[in-house]
């Protein structure tokens, strides 16, 4: 059983070609052979009048068997293939110049005699063969005398010799060998051709078979035949399929591998988590522990312990908020409300929040800005957020007597933010690695216990959220600033 399409087609098109071919030579022979034999009655016509008109054959219900004989012995030595018969009106034979015993009908049907006689029909005309009455033959026939009264008919039958049958003639005929021969080659040729054509129209179904099957076994890997973006909408059916299972895999490649990385985020996620929250969870049961077993503590240790207990306590909580916010960063599940406001507003508002704790630590909080800039078009609680790390950063990683400024610079249909520090700096190898999640400078990690490192991660996101990107210059010792760009709003001036 041919199961693939292009077996099925190539035998179906093997089949009708030869089945074509086999009724094409028939056809061929059948008709060269009626050809043959309207051409040789055509010649042969006029041969029963010529001998009838030379000669008084039947007079008066007579017959002249001198004269006939004569006929039957010039006609034999000419054409052996013919037969001479002289039939009364009825059919019935009256001589012939065969042996009476070798024939096997008395007389011959005279409706073909008579339309012949009347040249009624178009030839070839076949008459009884009395020899051979199951194959009948072209003829002459006339009636005897020519214009008179008929008293009978010369009746000639014209043998086809060794064409009267399609076997024979392809034995016996050179040209019909030859176009047999002819159209067997053409039908070998256009079957070559074919068997070539069905084989590249199928090539493109059995890559795409296999491209199936492959993705069926899992290999969502893009195919190395990737259609062209542009032909979509191009090209016949097969291409179309091509360029829609193609779209179609990518889609499903492209969410199975977003649901291996969103399952892989999520194991490393619980994984640190509970890192994390081991950490502090268990040296604040620790200070608990000991506050409650050692019962005569003085009063100083006993603040000392609550301290840095409840010290452990804020970073659990702020390490679970941090957490928090960035899978739902992560997960996409944060929504991205735009809106226009004046960013210098925001700022000064966040900086005014700021003011008592950089007063505390020595360290001046300025802002460098006009505040009549155009507004912005930005999502201001997740902005707030951003910017609220970047400022705390600042604080913490400035020592006393430092100074954190941030600016506004309008670049373009853009605002610039920039929120630089006179700090200790970020050593030039941890620069690409600050942004990733729980990386903490080893220059600042042991000096302030009670960061995330998830702090940039989430700035990051949120600025990428505002399709912008963060940008930081650092210098150890010489300080660092962090700048990103917002949009100003459509339609809002300068005011
Ligand atoms: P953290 O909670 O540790 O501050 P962040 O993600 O906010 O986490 O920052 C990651 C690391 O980048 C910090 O641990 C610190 O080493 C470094 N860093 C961030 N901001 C500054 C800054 N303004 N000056 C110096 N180092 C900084």
């Amino acid at each position: 059983m041919i199961r693939t399409i292009h077996g099925k087609m190539t035998a179906l098109m093997l089949g009708l070609f030869y089945l074509a071919g086999f009724l094409f030579i028939i056809l061929v022979l059948f008709s060269n052979r009626m050809y043959f034999r309207e051409a040789s009655q055509e010649i042969n016509r006029n041969i029963a009048k010529q001998i009838v008109s030379k000669q008084e054959l039947l007079r008066g219900g007579q017959i002249n068997q001198e004269a006939l004989s004569a006929i039957y012995r010039d006609l034999l030595t000419v054409n052996p293939t013919i037969t001479v018969y002289l039939l009364d009106l009825y059919g019935r034979i009256l001589s012939s110049s065969v042996d009476p015993a070798s024939l096997r009908q008395d007389h011959v049907s005279m409706e073909p005699v008579i339309q012949f006689s009347a040249g009624e029909r178009a030839f070839p005309i076949l008459g009884d063969d009395p020899a051979d009455p199951a194959n009948p033959k072209i003829f002459s026939a006339c009636p005897i005398p020519i214009g008179g009264t008929p008293e009978g008919y010369l009746y000639i039958t014209l043998g086809e010799g060794e064409h009267e049958s399609i076997t024979r003639m392809l034995t016996g005929s050179h040209i019909a060998r030859l176009s047999v021969f002819a159209i067997l080659s053409g039908i070998v040729l256009v079957s070559l051709m074919g068997l070539f054509l069905f084989r590249h129209l199928t090539r493109r179904l059995r890559r795409l078979t296999r491209e199936v099957e492959a993705f069926k076994e899992g290999d969502f890997s893009e195919s190395d035949t990737i259609p062209d973006e542009n032909s979509a909408g191009k090209g016949d059916e097969i291409d179309q399929l091509h360029h829609r299972f193609h779209e179609m895999a990518q889609r499903i490649g492209a969410q199975v591998r977003a649901l291996k990385d969103s399952d892989s985020l999520r194991r490393e996620l619980i994984t640190n988590i509970s890192h994390d929250l081991r950490t502090p969870l268990t040296s604040l049961q620790g200070y608990l522990e000991t506050l409650v077993v050692k019962e005569g503590l003085a009063d100083g240790e006993r603040q000392k312990f609550l301290d840095t207990a409840l010290r452990h306590s804020n970073r659990l909580r702020r390490l679970v908020a941090d957490l928090f916010e960035l899978a739902k960063l992560d997960a996409g599940e944060v929504r991205y409300h735009p809106e226009s406001f004046s960013l210098s507003e925001l700022i000064l508002d966040i900086l005014q929040k700021h003011q008592l704790r950089a007063s505390e630590k020595g360290v001046r909080l300025n802002s460098d800005f006009n505040a009549h800039l155009p507004f912005v078009t930005a999502d201001i609680g997740l902005l707030e957020r951003a910017l609220e790390n970047l400022i705390r950063n600042a604080l913490q990683y400035t020592p006393e007597g430092g100074s954190v400024t941030v600016s506004i610079d309008q670049e373009g249909d853009s605002l610039v933010v920039q929120v630089k520090d006179t700090g200790y700096g970020i050593p030039e190898p941890d620069l690409p690695h600050i942004f990733d999640r729980y990386y903490r400078s080893e220059a600042t990690e042991d000096q302030y216990a009670e960061g995330t490192g998830l702090g940039l991660a989430i700035t990051k996101r949120i600025i990428e959220l505002h399709g912008a990107s963060v940008d930081v210059q650092s210098e150890v010792n010489g300080g660092s600033t962090f700048a990103f760009r917002l949009p100003i709003s459509a339609g809002t001036g300068q005011d």
